[in-house]
Order: C-alpha cells, then structure tokens, then sequence
C-alpha cells in the first residue's frame, strides 16, 4: 500500500468512528438533558454495548498497525499531527481489554445515577461504594498503559498534556499566597449590595431575556442549540452541531446568564475550530484547560464588565422593572462580581473559586497518592471549606456531592479550571492591546471579540497545545502574574481596598 493509500484508509476509519462517535454524544446530551429517569438501566446497558464497538474499531489490530506504520511516514503537517495525536490516544487504550472498558463504561453510567441519587438524598454514603469502586477502576485503566509515571501525573497530563503535580503545586501555592490575604481583606471590607440580585425572578421571563443574551453573543440557531440541565455543559458532534445547556433559578437573576455566557464560550470555540478539521482527532485534542480559558474568558473577563450590562442591563430591566426598580447598570455589574466565601463551586464569585479548585486538587492528589480515602473523605471535604473559606457545609448536596465529575471518573479535570482563569487572564491583557474590547462590548459588536479569538486561538482546535498557543498569541509561555495582577485589582478597586 503506498501512504497516500494508508491516509485513504486512515480517513475512512476516523469517518467511522465520528458516526459512532456522534451517535454516543447525542445518546449521553439526551441522558443529561431530557431523557426519563427509568429508562436509565436499559439505556445505559445499550449505550456501553455501542460503546464496546466503537472500542473495537479504535483497537483494530489492523489500523493500529496502519497508524502505528503512518507514524514514520511521510506526511502533510496537519495530518502528520493527527497521526501523533492518534498515536498518543493508542498508547492509552491499547492495552486495555474490552471487558474492562465496558465493564468501566457501565459503572461510570451506574456511579451518575447513584450520584443523582445521593445528591438527592443528602447522603454521601450512598455514592461511597461506587467512588471506591471509580479510583480502584481508574487506578487499573492507567496501569494498562505501562507509564511509570505517578498515576495523578497521567491523569493531569490527560486533561492538560504537560502539567504535572509538581506544577499544579506551584501555581496553587502562588494563588494560595495572593489571594488567601485578599479574600480575607475582601471579607473584611465594606459589602457589595447584592440583595436585588435574589428576589423572585420568574423563570420564564428569564428565558426571555435568555434570547437577548444568546442573540448579543452571537450563538446562533443554525449551529446552536440551548437546552437545561441539573449541571451545566457543552457537547455537540460537529462545529455546526454545538449543544449547550443552562440551569435556571428563580430566586438568581444572574445565575442562568453568565452560566449561558459560560457554555457559549466552549461551545463558540468548538464552532469555530477549522472546518478542515471537522470530525478530526485535532478538533477534539482542545486541552480542558484552553478549553476553559475561552469559557471562563467569556463568563468573567466579558460577561462581569460594565461595557457589557451597558447593552444587556436595560433590556433586563426592561422585563423585570419591579424586582431592579432604582438599581443602576453599575450596581448591578458591581453586585454580580462581589465576593463571598461560598459552599457550591459553579456559584462561586471569581475570587473565591480558585479555592474551591485547590480542595478538589488537594483531595484527589490524597486519594490517588494514597493518603486519603474514600471513607469519611466528606469529613474532610468540610474540614477543608471551613479551613480555606471559613464556611461550614451544612450538608453532602451542598458538599461532597455537589459536582458530577467524580461520578464519571474524571480525576484530574478541576485543576484545568483554575488554569483556565489564569490563561484566559494572559490573553485578554493580549487581546486588549490591539482591540478595543470595551468598545465592542458598548457597541453591541461581540462579533469583533469573536473574531479576534477565531483568528488567533479557535481556528486551530488541538493543532497546537496550550503553551505553543500562548506563546504565538502572547509571546510568552503561561505566566500567572496576569491572573493574580487582575484579581488583585479588580477586587481592590471594587471594594475600596489600598
Ligand atoms: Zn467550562
């Protein structure tokens, strides 16, 4: 077979387990959005059965061998690039037996309704067994690879190629170090007004203006689609198939929109990757934390400036004249930056939520270097929320049992949320040098932003890796100070600090 020949064959097979590929995420976005609960058994044994035939694809012996073979050939720079990154992916998986995998997928599937069950009945007892169950699994699916590297390292590097403990340890020990004194200070001044922020905001005037914001955003219906959820996401098969999803409260006025303007971030970046990597390993090789760095981006850096209430601020009013009668758009966009030291994570105001990432960081590096374990860890979890945010947890909902990322085995994916921040810092001070940003925002000209971030990050999807990014786009590798520099004083300014 020549190499033109093997990159036929080799495209032909990606378009096949896309197909799968695709018929699995609308499966899982039908699961967390709309599907009935009891059809959750049924469901699950046929999705891991689908999932086993993908798995068998992906480890065919003979496009392991072509993949394998394509990685000495001579090739075209992108797919010289899917090659390695398939490369990559073989080594993780290709040891693995069938069983497991499906045997792992069902009890990934039976941990989520656990979970949901146990959240449900504030009892973290109910979902222990299976957490156990999840790391003496996970433990197992990396010893499959023969890496002798630290299991936690591989599961870092799985969400964000080149971080490392060591590493994490250093950035959570600078933000430790900057921003511990800061909340404490922030804690100590005089308050930020938020009380109009959760009176009673009917939810179905909150969709309403939930049109506004998505129009401003330029999500559009053509490739978009917003559904609700118990926890927040994005998902989709193609850049023209990008589902987000948003969770209403109607005590919150402010919850739902900055969630959405989340979601829209991560979904806008997967819309925007090249089309000629549509259905490509480079399209899905987006690290978490880049990947963050454009959610987090868009809900903080964007979605809490003044420039942008200035447009959005009067049509809220507009619908709920009653509930922000007198309120100014400056003392609402002061209102929903204030800081608190709070229980839930997905609420927390920017300030305090890197610390809510060190816990889980602090926690799973306990559990997977053995000096944690699962039982009485909600103990511990509460130790840690009173020792670093001085709050007590009431009870496991409002805990341990808050997040679903546990429940799916994805160990050493919250790291990547606080380095998103910190990435997403660096850019902005990048971007804000050659685009007014602000005038943008005032001018309701949110497509300018989104250009700016097309051309120089989102075009590429996975084709480069995070630090590559940076340092094409901002000339230098990651660099916290940007991050620490901004919160320092946003959160002086905002609350009168010296
Ligand atoms: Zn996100």
């Amino acid at each position: 077979m020549t190499t033109e020949e093997k990159v036929k064959q080799y495209r032909e097979w990606v378009k096949k387990c896309s197909a799968y590929e695709m018929a699995l995420t609308i499966i899982e976005i039908d699961k967390m959005t709309v599907a009935p609960p009891a059809g959750s058994a049924y469901r699950d044994e046929r999705t891991a059965i689908l999932a086993g035939e993908l798995f068998a694809l992906q480890t065919d012996p003979k496009i392991v061998e072509l993949i394998r073979e394509l990685r000495d050939a001579r090739l075209d720079e992108d797919t010289a690039k899917m090659i390695e990154l398939e490369n990559k992916e073989l080594d993780k998986i290709i040891n693995m037996p069938q069983d497991f995998f499906v045997a792992f997928r069902q009890l990934r599937s039976n941990s989520y309704t656990a979970w949901l069950e146990a959240k449900k009945a504030k009892d973290y007892r109910i979902f222990e067994p299976y957490l156990k169950q999840l790391i003496e699994y996970s433990r197992k699916s990396y010893e499959y690879r023969q890496d002798t590297r630290p299991v936690y390292d591989q599961m870092l590097d799985d969400y964000e190629p080149g971080m490392t403990m060591q590493d994490y340890d250093v950035f959570f020990a600078q933000v430790k170090e900057r921003l511990v004194p800061l909340i404490r200070e922030v804690t100590r001044a005089k308050q930020v007004r938020t009380d109009f922020l959760n009176r009673e905001y009917p939810v179905s005037l909150q969709k309403e203006f939930m049109e506004e914001v998505l129009s401003y955003l330029r999500f559009d219906p053509s490739w978009g689609y917003q559904n609700e959820t118990e926890h927040p996401f994005t998902s989709g098969t193609s850049r023209n198939d990008c589902r987000t999803t948003t969770k209403y409260l109607p005590d919150n006025v402010a919850s739902a929109v900055l969630s959405t303007v989340h979601e829209v971030g991560h979904a806008t970046y997967g819309h925007d990757v090249d089309e000629k990597y549509d259905g490509t390993i480079i399209a899905h090789a987006i690290s978490s934390g880049m990947h963050e760095s454009q959610s987090r981006l868009f809900e903080n850096y964007l979605g809490r400036t003044e420039a942008f209430w200035s447009v959005l601020y009067p049509k809220l009013q507009a619908i709920f004249p009653e509930q922000l009668q007198g309120i100014t758009a400056k003392e609402f966009t002061d209102a929903v930056n204030a800081s608190s030291p709070s229980l839930i994570r997905t609420e927390a105001d920017e300030l305090t939520y890197p610390m809510h990432i060190v816990i889980r960081y602090e926690l799973e590096k306990g559990l997977f270097t053995g000096t944690i374990g699962t039982d009485g860890l909600d103990q511990t979890w509460n130790r840690l929320y009173k020792e670093y945010l001085g709050v007590d947890v009431p009870d496991d909902s409002r805990g341990i049992l808050q997040d679903v990322h546990w429940s799916d085995a994805s160990f050493g994916y919250f790291p990547t949320y606080a380095l998103g921040s910190a990435i997403a810092a660096q850019v902005m001070h990048t971007m804000r040098q050659s685009l007014d940003v602000d005038e943008c925002l005032r001018t309701n000209r949110f497509d300018q932003i989104v250009d700016w971030l097309r051309e120089n990050i989102h075009h590429w999807g996975g084709r480069y890796q995070a630090n590559e990014i940076l340092k094409m786009v901002t000339g230098e590798p990651f660099n916290v100070k940007y991050y620490l520099d901004y919160l320092e004083e946003k959160y002086r300014t905002l609350y009168g600090i010296e």
